[in-house]
């Protein structure tokens, strides 16, 4: 195994702190393996202008990264108000549809832009502004307000980001904001799009009807945030090509207990449907303004590498930290150390349905028998890598070839896969020779390393699948 293979890939944000052509190409240098625009947070010309400072970095850094529309969805917020408002425990504040109703002498209004609010809390119900630092409780139902009582204060600010735990909200899945962001990001090749704030499968049929329509091949990746999604956890993951934990709004949405537990059973579900999965936020917070990470956040990673997630993803700490590389290469450090200690065969638990899938197994099996072996594969559609991939046979590269430019960005996201990009020929053994060459001339293999090749053959005039144990010369 060539000494620089690391399996599990690094997702960041780019931001102010890190845009630039320079930051980008050290950062794409350094390993990252996508990039994520937050779009909650960009407009559309700076996204332009960035995309061409990644595709430039690309070319100088001599590697392709993902690029990942991470899009806003979705979100209940605060409206204006004058000055913020001082909020303490036990104050009284009614919640209203729009600014400007008569006020009840003493009780301060704050207006909220979701128009079923009154209807779909009732008294008992929280309402967490601010990810959660302010927390009030539904004390009564007004015919135009819903009035509630703080239980922890704060200072509430004007189009504060609201969250209603437990409450089914009814808002379009795919906001106009939302259509319009990922047609321009289909316009700009965007790669993957994730969708936030996803409650079930439709959610995601949704967006693939979008892509479809507007012919973007892009891959759909479901946010998963509250608790409507986790009760529809399966069927989301089948619906996708991929899950993000998003941990900051889950562990505002649901118990923070849960969170671990929502984590760990994300990620084995993942695997099991052959999907990708993705650990978001907070992985190294206290990197926005230190340059090392507190223990906690080592071991954090630590553990999501350990539950075999795919990738896992800075947010804050590379779009405004003051330490973006140093992030980088605290995630390198402890997912190859992880990495090394992991010790395991081809899983089991994973779907392969058909028989020429169930032969993706024993070519894994195969390949961790075969001392410093890896796997070739050549894929039009990323089937195989991803099967492959879901097996989690530690230590085994997945060299991935495809004649599709798309694919072989998109591939930098799955777990443990080499893509590269080649263009087929007729003859078969040409084409895997080929891919030996790359292979070699890229230093992955060297002569006398034996590789394990999954590719059908002609026998006669009928295909075979196969599995070949090739020798570099
Ligand atoms: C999250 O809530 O963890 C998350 C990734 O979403 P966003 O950063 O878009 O709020």
């Amino acid at each position: 195994m060539p000494n620089h293979f690391r399996q599990t890939k690094i997702i960041f944000t780019i931001g102010p702190a890190t845009q630039d052509v320079d930051t980008l190409e050290s950062l794409i240098s350094e390993g990252v393996d996508v990039c994520r625009f937050n779009m909650a947070h960009a407009s559309v010309e700076w996204v332009k202008k960035t995309v061409a400072n990644i595709r430039e970095a690309g070319q100088k850094a001599g590697r392709s990264v993902a690029l990942l529309m991470d899009v806003k969805g979705p979100e209940i917020r605060t409206g204006d108000l004058p000055a913020p408002l001082m909020l303490s425990k036990g104050d009284v504040v009614d919640f209203i549809l729009a600014s400007g109703q008569a006020a009840e002498p003493g009780i301060p209004q704050v207006s909220v832009n979701y128009p079923k609010l009154i209807t779909d809390l009732k008294v008992g119900d929280s309402l967490l502004v601010d990810s959660g630092m302010i927390r009030l409780k539904v004390i009564q139902k007004l015919p135009s307000a819903l009035r509630c009582k703080t239980e922890t204060g704060g200072s509430l600010g004007s189009r504060r980001h609201i969250n209603l735990p437990g409450v089914r909200v009814d808002l379009p899945s795919l906001t106009n904001k939302d259509r319009k962001d990922v047609e321009f990001g289909v316009e700009l090749g965007f790669d993957y799009f994730a969708l936030s704030f996803v409650r079930e499968a439709a959610d995601i049929e949704l967006l693939r009807r979008f892509l479809i329509d507007h012919h973007s091949k892009a891959r759909i990746v479901a946010k998963i945030e509250d608790q409507q999604a986790i009760s529809n956890l399966e069927s989301i993951i089948r619906a996708s090509d991929g899950l993000m934990i998003a941990r900051g709004d889950l562990g505002i949405e649901c118990p923070f207990e849960e969170l671990p537990v929502i984590q760990k059973r994300s990620i084995a579900l993942c695997n099991q449907y052959c999907k990708p999965a993705i650990v978001a936020t907070h992985m190294l917070e206290s990197m926005i303004t230190a340059p090392i990470p507190t223990r906690a956040e080592v071991t954090d990673v630590s553990n999501a590498v350990l539950e075999r997630a795919d990738c896992v993803m800075l947010s804050g700490e590379t779009s405004v930290g003051k330490y973006p590389l140093e992030c980088i290469r605290v995630l390198k450090r402890i997912v190859e150390r992880t990495e090394e200690t992991i010790q395991t065969r081809p899983s089991e638990s994973v779907r392969l349905e058909t028989p020429a899938e169930k032969m993706l197994r024993s070519a894994a099996h195969l390949a961790s028998e075969v001392d410093g072996s890896g796997l070739v594969v050549f894929t039009r559609g990323m089937r195989y890598p991803l099967l492959l991939s879901a097996l989690r046979a530690s230590s085994i590269p997945i060299y991935a070839f495809t004649d599709d430019e798309a694919l072989f960005r998109q591939m930098t996201l799955v777990w443990g896969v080499e893509p590269f990009f080649m263009t087929y020929t007729q003859d078969r053994e040409e084409s895997i020779q080929n891919a030996l060459l790359v292979l070699k001339s890229k230093a992955w293999v060297q002569s006398g390393d034996r590789l394990v090749v999954v590719t059908n053959v002609l026998a006669r005039s009928k295909v075979v699948e196969s599995i070949q144990l090739r020798h570099v010369e």
